[in-house]
Parts: structure tokens; sequence; C-alpha cells
């Protein structure tokens, strides 16, 4: 679905990413690990077009996207959700889905009510649709983190682009995400997801990369990637302590 080869990304003098290749498959759950400044979002951003890749290639479902504005690349059929969230704060739950609906396809002409129903089917899935015509700015963290899937799926996305979504959450937070990401991918949304939260990372992944200085450092199943010595070294620190691990 997704092939990125041989990409490479520099800011002045330094290589943020650095010769990097990954795949997604159809309906795969991909992980990537890497530690802070390891070039993650920096990954996200090529693949979105929010910036130009120095050398590589990206492909999506056969066609090229890289060096694409983003607003084109989300309508090939990508949505991500960024590491903070910015709702339109005033306006309504439902409201801030229907803006992502309307900026992906602003050729399609629906009427208001038949936006509306179609704007509560992601809500119902991320479990926000008692809440859509509360104004944004006053759900809880976690449920703004649950309002950007929502606008994101609003757009109807075959590839899901997770950028830390379980930053600044607690416990209770995290599981509910947890719930709400296999729910998403099981109804048939491919998703990457740049994750330091590792134990959810690890439970939700099929595959995950892990990325040291914009290169790849390993990649494999994810009970195998949290056991190499390279990783623990560079990423964890010691062995993580995690069931069934
Ligand atoms: P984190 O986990 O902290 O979010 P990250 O893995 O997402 O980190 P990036 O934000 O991709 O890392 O940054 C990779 C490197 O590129 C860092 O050294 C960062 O300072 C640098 N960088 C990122 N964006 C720019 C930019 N627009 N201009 C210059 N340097 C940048």
């Amino acid at each position: 679905m997704l092939q990125v080869e041989h990409l490479s990304k520099s800011f002045g003098g330094l290589l943020a990413i650095d010769d990097l290749s990954l795949t997604v498959e159809k309906g795969q759950f991909v992980g990537i690990l890497g530690a802070n400044g390891a070039g993650k979002t920096t990954l996200l951003n090529l693949i979105t077009g929010y910036l130009k890749p120095s050398s590589g290639s990206i492909v999506f479902e056969g066609k090229p996207i890289d060096g694409l504005a983003p607003y084109r690349v989300a309508r090939t059929g990508i949505a991500r959700t960024f590491q903070v969230v910015q709702p339109f704060n005033e306006m309504s739950v439902l409201d801030n889905v229907i803006a992502g609906a309307l900026f992906s396809k602003p050729d399609q002409r629906l009427p208001l009510k038949q936006v509306r129903e179609f704007c509560m089917e992601p809500l119902r899935l991320v479990g926000l649709d008692r809440q859509a015509s509360q104004s944004a700015g006053a759900l809880t963290l976690g449920a703004k983190k649950k309002l950007e899937f929502a606008r994101a799926l609003a757009t109807q996305p075959r590839l899901l682009l997770l950028d830390e979504v379980m930053g600044g959450l607690n416990h209770a937070e995290i599981e509910d995400i947890k719930q709400v990401l296999s729910g998403i991918h099981q109804g048939g949304t491919s998703i990457l997801m740049i994750e330091h939260v590792v134990q959810a990372l690890i439970e939700l992944s099929d595959y995950v990369y892990v990325v040291n200085f914009g290169r790849e450092l390993t990649r494999g199943r994810p009970h195998d990637v949290i056991h190499d010595e390279n990783v623990i070294e560079a990423y964890l620190g010691k062995p993580l302590d995690l069931p069934h691990a």
C-alpha cells in the first residue's frame, strides 16, 4: 500500500532522515519507535507533503506522492493526526468533523443534513457521538485525541498516520485510545503509528520499525524488536517488563 524507498531529508547540515525504507501492507498496523529527534515526525511530514524529500521515493497504492502538496496527499486516501491537537475550540464536536470532511472533498455537493449524518459515523466509531453538540474546547485531552481520529476518519482514509497520539494521557485514557484504534484497524483502515508509549505500540502493531538518527536500526515482529540488544541499548535503556513479551 505504502512504499517508502531510500528516503532522505536534510535540514542544512543535519540529515534528519537517512536512506530510510519501509512498507505498509494493506490491512497492516505498523509501529515506528525511536528516541526524541530520531526523525519520526519528519518522516510523517515527508509522507503527507508538509516537507519535500531530499532524495528517495514515496509511493501510495502504486502512485508516487512525494512532492505533492498536503491537500493533494490527503485526497489520495491518507489522513494524519498531529502531535499537538488543535480543534476549533469554539465549534461543536460534530462541526469539527464536518470541517475535516468538507476540506477533503470540496467538490462533493451533499445536503448539509446528509453530511451531518455521515459525520456522526466516525464520532460513533471513536465513542464521541453523545458529545456531538458539545463545544470541542470543553473536551478532555483524551477526548480531543479521539476527535482528531474522527476528523481524520471523516476523510475516509485507507491509510491513517498517527503521530504520538498517547502523549500526555493517563493509563485509563491510553487503554481507551487503544480500544478505539483497534476498532478503526478492524474496520479496515491500515495504520502507521509513531508512539513513545512502547507497551501500547507493541500490543497494537503487527510489525515495527525502530529508527535511530534517521536510519533504520531494526525491523520485525513487535516482541522480537523489543528484545533486540541494539534496541535496548539505543532506545529502551533496559529490557521491557511486558506481560507475555
Ligand atoms: P520526537 O520524538 O521528539 O517528536 P522525532 O523523532 O519526531 O522526535 P523529528 O521532529 O523528526 O524527530 O526531528 C528530527 C531531527 O530533525 C531533529 O534533530 C530536529 O531538530 C530536526 N528538524 C526537524 N524539523 C526541522 C526543521 N524544519 N528544520 C530544521 N531541523 C529540523
